[in-house]
């Protein structure tokens, strides 16, 4: 079992640090819902994948209903089933009884971690993303590697030598963004607050670009709070409820309550939008209600009013609709309906029902063998439609993406559709 850093993992201050609390803590009713029916399984990745039980939605929570009823050990084997899971939500909607797997999977996490058993990568990873210090120092010190020729020298050697560094080294955009210093406030017009994300906004921060070149062009007023962190997703899915409230509390204090809070990259929206999931409380609640999707929010403007007009593009782009957008966010028509007004674009819709491309917040990182397996399942179906674009809305799959496709399709650029779509405009 790997023991974390004491310097970037202090000890919890008070409650729910131990493997009983956080037993009795779980959501058993939420559990006993399942009716055991497995109409889930044909939906779930890593049960497609492994054909296995205990790699499946209903192989879970029953394994998570034992350790909560202290019936099983909660040992480095059932540990690794409930890591293994992606906290895609595949599972969800399809379920006949409408058992919450997102808010089961988090406190069976709480368990695994209050039991020492989380990985090594997936504790660095998370500390770096929900510390602000931490994060603009990763992304200095990436775009010093990148920038330096660092890089082009570990390919040249190092990295031919070591598969996992190489992996690791292939999930970074080909250029990594000048870091930004954004104005609290943009434009004149009907306010609106940009949420930016962590590291997403160090490595790639093109998106952020996008959605404020959109927004102002359209009438808008851009408040960027300077206060805001990380979403809390790494923290809150990977069992750390302490940092998860911390992070949410501050976001929550740093934005203005009656004002909408626009979020590019889905993951980190479906966390905001679940707030109330951390803290129910109704500061929380309110803050959850305020967030909205960026494509959502620019297909609902009347473009005839704002006066966008986009130039056209014949080639063809194949969209990406990610398990945080399509099982918790929504507006997945919005996002189609978007990309739809730019004249002459061939639209395809990818058809990832029952998969995901394995990036799954740290779990990129963490279960390397299996997010490995699952991201080439998926660039399979992309490269037999060689589209010319790979729109996504989030940053991991995104970067997992553009992996896989680096050297099967290299022609094939992938963006965020408010990429293309700022790209396009007039
Ligand atoms: S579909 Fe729902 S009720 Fe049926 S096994 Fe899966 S989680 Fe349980
Ligand atoms: S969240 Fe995804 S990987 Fe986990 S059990 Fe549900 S469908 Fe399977």
């Amino acid at each position: 079992m790997d023991s974390p850093n004491p310097s970037l993992f202090p000890k919890n201050s008070g409650h729910r640090n131990k493997p009983a609390d956080e037993r009795a803590d779980f959501p058993l009713a939420d559990a006993d819902r399942c009716v055991k029916c497995a109409l889930c399984l044909p939906h779930c990745p890593t049960y497609r994948l492994t054909r296995n039980e205990n790699e499946s939605p209903r192989g879970r929570i029953a394994l998570m209903q034992g350790l909560a009823q202290e019936a099983l050990p909660l040992d480095e084997r059932a540990a690794s089933h409930l890591e293994q899971c992606l906290g895609c939500r595949n599972c969800e909607p399809v379920c006949p009884a409408e058992v919450p797997y997102g808010r089961l999977i988090d406190a069976g996490r709480r368990m695994v971690r209050a039991a020492g058993h989380r990985s090594r990568r997936e504790r660095w990873a998370t500390a770096v993303m929900t510390r602000p210090w931490a994060t603009r120092l990763t992304g200095g010190l990436l775009r010093l590697y990148q920038w330096s020729g660092m890089q082009w020298l570990a390919r040249h050697s190092l990295l031919r030598l070591s598969p996992g560094l190489a992996r690791l080294d292939g999930l970074l955009p080909d250029r990594i963004g000048r870091h930004r210093r954004r104005a609290a406030v943009r434009g004149e017009g009907k306010a609106v607050q940009l949420f930016l994300g962590c590291l997403a906004e160090e490595i790639d921060p093109g998106v952020s670009d996008a959605a404020i070149r959109l927004l102002e062009r359209s009438g808008h007023q851009v408040v960027i709070p300077p206060n805001q962190a990380c979403c809390s997703a790494p923290a809150q899915h990977g069992g750390d409820d302490q940092t998860a409230r911390r992070l949410s509390d501050r976001n929550v204090a740093a934005f203005d309550g009656d004002t909408p809070v626009l979020a590019t990259a889905s993951g980190c929206t479906a966390s905001l939008m679940e707030y109330d999931e951390i803290v129910s409380e109704a500061s929380h609640r309110r803050f959850a209600g305020q967030v909205v999707d960026i494509c959502d929010w620019l297909q609902r403007l009347d473009w005839g009013s704002a006066q966008l007009s986009l130039n056209p593009i014949e080639e063809r782009a194949l969209l990406h609709l990610p398990c945080s957008q399509r099982n918790v966010v929504g507006a997945t028509g919005s996002i189609a309906d978007l990309l739809a007004r730019i004249p002459g674009l061939e639209l395809l819709t990818l058809d990832s029902r029952g998969q995901c491309c394995g990036a799954a917040g740290t779990y990129l990182l963490g279960q390397a063998a299996f997010s490995e397996q699952l991201g080439q399942a998926l660039a399979d179906k992309v490269v037999a439609e060689r589209p010319r674009y790979l729109l996504t809305s989030n940053i991991g799959c995104k970067l997992q993406l553009r992996r896989q496709l680096r050297r099967r399709l290299p022609e094939c650029e992938v963006l965020h559709p408010i990429e293309l779509l700022a790209r396009q405009l007039q």
